[in-house]
């Protein structure tokens, strides 16, 4: 058996890491912890720098043909008002963001094919176009072809998580699909040339210790150059409404060693995790983080993509929400970055200064 401080010292090594490594960090006791994330902000820095990248997410449908059991999005929630944004409010959505001085933006959604991939593609065409933006999509699972047109269109990443890496649970979880066939979306994405984000969600019933040091493995195996490491929240629209929420530390913790095995993956505070605690962009940021997803949605239908409850954006203003994040980084000492902030991946893995 693996003791905390073993696996830790392990890393200075560089050998590959295993499950027993990786659960053994995720038990860190409380007085670990601060050991586990001073290690994780070491390997971040060492690994991607002090800077930290903004991507505007834009969510614009919150249509979905998946029933997944967590999401409030999914096809069954019948209490959910649905929307749909036209290409007008997208790419208008697109342009504020520039003008705010966002590099980035994240176009997500629920999977809805209203939108046919021919659409899509026009829409990536014109934010490229018109704005000096690299585009993200994360619109969930469609064929190779679809994501080659659209990576044609120019879109430069694509997120899909993985969500959790125990097939059994993601089957009983997703029932519109399988873990095999989002692995392959991840593998198709990669050979297209997109630079490629998974996660997982930390507290889904069912999931173990076990599960979450797999789903450490399964990212750092797929490459991937961003990682959403978020907190399960239930929704109360859902089948999963009384299941318990994720907890704030293995979060934290789930972070931190997702960081020192990917050391130069782009790993975002995410939402999920500032809904759980007030303070949750700090902690991630002092933990092993170093990207932020501000929220351009229009305000007018923002609350109605209510994956989970209580969603911390909801009522953010993005210049507002902007003057938040200078005065957190400046407390930090840590810059925002001014370029694009692709993933670069061309460093040693092993972390000799951190035994
Ligand atoms: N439909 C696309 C997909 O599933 O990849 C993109 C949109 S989906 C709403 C984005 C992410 O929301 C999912 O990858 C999932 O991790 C997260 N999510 C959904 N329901 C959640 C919940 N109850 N708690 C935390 N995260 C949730
Ligand atoms: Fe749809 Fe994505 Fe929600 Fe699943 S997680 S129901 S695919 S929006």
């Amino acid at each position: 058996m693996n003791s905390f401080q073993d696996s830790l010292q392990s890393l200075s090594t560089g050998s590959p890491p295993n499950e027993e490594q990786i659960t053994a960090l995720l038990s860190a006791n409380a007085e670990q912890m601060p050991a586990l994330l001073s290690a994780a902000d070491k390997a971040r820095r060492r690994g991607v720098g002090d800077a930290v990248h903004l991507r505007a997410i834009i969510e614009f449908s919150n249509y979905c043909r998946k029933n997944c059991l967590y999401c409030g999005l999914r096809r069954d929630n019948r209490s959910l008002t649905r929307y749909r944004l036209t290409e007008q409010q997208i790419l208008d959505a697109a342009g504020e963001a520039a003008a705010l001085g966002f590099r980035t933006v994240v176009l997500q959604s629920g999977e809805d094919l209203y939108y046919t991939p021919t659409v899509i593609a026009r829409i990536i065409e014109r934010v490229k176009n018109k704005y000096d933006l690299a585009v993200t999509l994360s619109l969930g699972e469609h064929s190779r072809q679809t994501y080659k047109t659209w990576r044609e269109a120019g879109a430069d990443r694509y997120l899909i998580k993985q969500e959790t890496a125990d097939e059994q649970l993601f089957k009983r979880l997703k029932p519109d699909t399988s873990l095999s066939r989002r692995v392959q979306c991840l593998c198709w994405l990669g050979e297209l040339g997109y630079q490629t984000g998974s996660g997982n969600m930390v507290g889904l019933p069912g999931q173990s210790l076990h599960t979450l040091a797999r789903d450490i493995l399964l990212m750092r195996k797929l490459d991937v150059d961003m990682a959403g490491i978020g907190p399960f929240l239930p929704h109360p629209a859902t089948p999963l409404k009384n299941a318990a929420p994720g907890n704030l530390e293995l979060t934290l913790k789930t972070l931190a060693i997702t960081r020192l095995y990917l050391p130069q993956t782009h790993l975002p505070a995410t939402t999920a995790l500032c809904t759980l605690a007030k303070d949750g962009r700090r902690l991630a940021l002092s933990g092993g983080a170093n990207v932020i997803m501000p929220n351009l949605t229009p305000p007018a239908v923002r609350d109605k993509y209510l994956i989970y409850p209580q969603k911390a954006d909801i009522g953010e203003k993005p210049a507002r929400a902007l003057a938040d994040i200078t005065a957190l980084l400046a407390d930090l000492g840590r810059p925002l970055a001014g370029d694009r902030g692709h993933a670069v991946k061309n460093k040693p893995m092993a972390y000799p200064e951190l035994a």
